[in-house]
């Protein structure tokens, strides 16, 4: 008879914080059984050692409880042990992140990785979970996509739920409580989304009518001919868990589910006219996450199988799975219908406006971005923009142009979308049944040519593996849209950014190579005044302030460095066109074609 551990999450301490769970072990695999708790969580490549978290440990076998020995951060140790071992540990639950655990009186929200701890050699064996009912907490229910095996209502259990591994196990968030919830189906596939979180007033049917579009159009990309949600492989629904923050924004994705952190003034309400301007942002990013269900959660990179959860696992294509992503989740929002085309374009000027503003893109490549992100992208600092280049934001821009090359040479036999076919065909459809196969970290460009008949290997190697700019103003008039080069804001080119920091403004960025740079401005530097003048913490009376000089002026900036007072002279150049816009030129088809982008 194969075992089963058994695991039992029980949250005794909603006051402080405190979940307790037991994992069960009928059979250890070794006398000497080593336990784990991941150090990372798939999905957010940066060690977080969740064992810090876990305030105490213990195992039961022999009828006594013993404490294991600890190997390293991440690792114990249970000796001599044979038959069962029961192990026991406390978890400190307040992270209100997508990527840990948190725990009040008004919710449970946790990630596998913070609370399941894995049993060496016995990863591939079935698990079971009981969540217990905190007391007093009746008419709490409990949300997860994990398969349930069985419901208690107003019972002592909440549930007990089944995951056939550990890798499964961890890729199923829990929240327990009271959130909001709103149901629909896609392509035949029930969904769920539980908003937890203080959001009065709303207007879940707005946001279940525009989630249910974003859902069926992308199910209908990766199936045309016979849609079929991805995740049903592995659960009975979709789950989008909400927390709704001040001013949070986030997502993390699972095979069956994500969790989502999200801004309260961006989420529709009753009795508006509008929804607000920040609705777009969340429904890019439902659209992001639900986008990851085929790419990373089943198309993965072959350094991703299995995942290595003791340390970082090195890749050089996340500006494919991030940089695509990034590319579809505000496409799909076009092509379901939730945004037009204006409201597409302008998001896509934004993306090239962020993109080419950061002189760190000559620096790093796509491909050392990516496989540097657990040092890098992970731990940005003041430096970033100089050192940096974003495997999302410039990754989409590389999808982006990848697709107007596989569609301009095609002549519009084919795009990106086939690609993308192909990929979930060659990897995703059977990941979780048979394949576990992943992309190779050289295999993209021969599988668009055999897909495609196209050969993007040359524009791969300067895009990806070097560090040239995609040419999308040429791709772009090709496909029936003109990009133009804009000074919107009217801003003298200063070449650093600021922030409010209570009365005052702070640099943020120092620019390489800007007037800032050659001044000695550095970041944290506080700006008091402009020659007499008192600046204050508004970037409009900094932009009014600098609008009163003619181009070419020097003017002093009074700055405080570590509360030091410090005088430097800047001169204020031109405003600089660096905004970028995009309209179809008109007459033409093509791209321009809705459905076709
Ligand atoms: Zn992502």
């Amino acid at each position: 008879m194969p075992q089963t551990l058994h695991y039992t999450v029980d949250p005794f301490d909603l006051a402080g914080h405190r979940l307790r769970i037991t994992l069960h072990i009928p059979r250890v695999a070794n006398r000497d059984q080593i336990i784990f708790a991941p150090a990372w969580i798939p999905g957010s490549y940066l060690i977080r050692d969740f064992s810090r978290h876990i305030e105490s440990i213990r195992g039961m076998h022999d009828g006594k409880w013993h404490t294991p020995e600890k190997i390293d951060s991440h690792h114990w140790v249970f000796r001599r042990c044979h038959g069962s071992l029961s192990v026991e540990i406390v978890v400190y639950a307040w992270d209100l992140s997508v990527r840990g655990a948190h725990v009040d009186q008004s919710h449970v929200f946790f990630n596998g990785t913070s609370v399941f701890l894995g049993v060496k050699g016995l990863e591939s064996k079935r698990c079971t979970v009981d969540i217990k009912r905190p007391t007093g907490k009746r008419n709490w229910r409990a949300y997860s996509s994990m398969p349930l095996l069985k419901s208690y209502p107003n019972g002592k259990l909440m549930g007990r739920y089944v995951a056939p591994n550990y890798d499964a196990l961890i890729d199923h968030p829990f929240e327990l409580g009271t959130p909001q919830v709103v149901e629909f189906d896609a392509c035949g596939a029930p969904h769920k989304m539980i908003f937890s979180g203080y959001a009065p007033n709303l207007d879940l049917q707005r946001i279940k009518h525009d989630a249910q579009k974003i859902c069926e159009s992308q199910i209908r990309l990766f199936e045309p001919d016979r849609p079929k949600a991805p995740f049903l492989d592995s659960a009975d629904h979709y789950l989008f868990m909400t927390t709704v923050t001040p001013d949070g924004y986030g997502g993390l994705e699972h095979r069956a589910s994500t969790a989502l952190v999200a801004s309260r003034k961006d989420l529709p309400t009753l009795h508006q006219q509008n929804p607000p301007h920040g609705y777009t942002t969340f429904l890019g990013l439902v659209s992001h996450e639900y986008f990851h269900t085929w790419h990373v959660k089943r198309i993965k990179p072959a350094a991703f199988v299995p995942y290595d959860l003791s340390k970082p696992n090195h890749t050089q294509l996340l500006w494919v799975f991030e940089g695509f992503t990034s590319y579809y989740d505000d496409l799909m929002l076009l092509r379901s219908g939730v945004i037009d085309l204006a409201a597409y374009l302008s998001l896509l000027s934004k993306t090239i406006t962020t993109v080419h503003s950061a002189p760190g893109r000559f620096k790093q490549s796509l491909a050392d971005s990516s496989f540097d992100a657990w040092t890098k992208y992970y731990k940005q600092d003041e430096n970033a923009p100089n050192t940096i280049s974003s495997y999302y934001a410039k990754g989409s821009l590389v999808a982006l142009g990848l697709d107007l090359t596989i569609r301009i040479k095609s002549k519009d036999r084919y795009s990106l979308d086939d690609v993308m076919r192909a990929l979930w065909r060659k990897f995703g459809l059977n990941f979780y049944k048979q394949s576990q196969t992943g992309l190779g970290e050289a295999e993209l460009a021969k599988l668009i040519r055999t897909t495609t008949a196209v050969d993007v290997s040359g524009e791969i190697d300067q895009w990806v593996t070097n560090t040239e700019d995609v040419p999308l103003q040429s791709l772009l008039a090709q496909a029936g849209f003109a990009m133009r080069w804009m000074n919107k804001d009217q801003m003298p080119a200063l070449g650093a950014t600021f922030k409010p920091l209570g009365e005052f403004l702070t640099v943020r960025h120092v620019i390489e190579g800007g007037e800032a740079h050659r001044a000695g401005l550095s970041s944290a530097d506080v700006l008091l005044a402009i020659d007499d003048l008192r600046v204050g913490n508004s970037l409009e009376a900094l932009k009014s302030i600098l609008a009163t000089y003619k181009t070419g002026s020097v003017v002093t900036l009074h700055t405080f460095r570590a509360d030091v007072l410090r005088s430097v002279r800047l001169r204020i150049s031109a405003p600089q066109k660096s905004t970028c816009e995009i309209h179809p030129i008109n007459g033409q088809s093509g791209i321009a074609n809705r459905e076709q982008l």
